[in-house]
């Protein structure tokens, strides 16, 4: 099997993974994976994860991101996902999900304090909310870009979501699930010396909706 190929069959598979897990809320969110030097494969826009075969996924040209191949039109977050490649030669892998808990942690609009042994070693640190900008603008690429560090693996969003980063695509996976955990143990925390704060209640019943 080719390696565009391998690629596009494990983005598609991450994909329903990650659809599974609840951390890309409908067809909100999208991934991409390094190929080569020149080329990533990035999810299609607004796909509906389940239905989304191997030749749904676009292959684009990192540095301008041509369409080279692939049937769906590229997610409108591709421009981030490449200015993450950029930013990061390291990394193969660019998630970025909707998910429940530390996408309501980017409401509060603060950096989310990292405590897991595990978390912080494969998060790199405290997490920072990048300033706010439009979903799929340049804008939002160039507001993530800023806050990229070559020790961290994992960014929140203004008002959005998150982008987390890997050396693979099961290391990206982690960096979210470990992500996740933190924000979920924040608002357990906060909800405990403010009991009646309806926000954070709120911000955890999205686990269970
Ligand atoms: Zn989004």
């Amino acid at each position: 099997m080719s390696i565009e190929r391998e690629a596009r069959e494990a983005v598609v598979r991450t994909a329903v993974q990650l659809a599974d897990q609840g951390y890309l809320a409908g067809v909100g969110g999208n991934l991409a994976l390094r190929i080569d030097a020149e080329r990533i494969a990035v999810t299609p826009s607004a796909s509906d994860y389940y239905a989304m075969s191997a030749d749904d996924i676009c292959v684009l040209r990192l540095a301008d991101l041509k369409q080279l191949s692939g049937h769906g039109k590229p997610s409108v977050e591709s421009g981030l996902h490449a200015r993450m490649f950029k930013a990061r030669p390291d990394c193969r892998a660019s998630v970025h999900t909707h998910q429940p808990v530390a996408s309501a942690f980017t409401l509060l609009d603060r950096p989310l304090p990292v405590s897991d042994a595990e978390a912080r070693q494969r998060i790199g640190g405290d997490v920072p909310v990048c300033a706010y900008a439009p979903s799929g603008t340049g804008w939002l690429a160039s507001n993530v870009g800023k806050c990229v560090r070559r020790d961290l693996n994992a960014y929140l969003m203004r008002n959005h979501g998150a982008v987390c980063l890997g050396a693979t695509l099961e290391d990206a996976c982690r960096v979210v699930q470990l992500l996740e955990q933190e924000a979920i143990a924040w608002f357990q925390r906060a909800l405990a010396t403010q009991p009646e704060n309806r926000a954070f209640r709120h911000a955890l019943a999205a686990l269970n909706s």
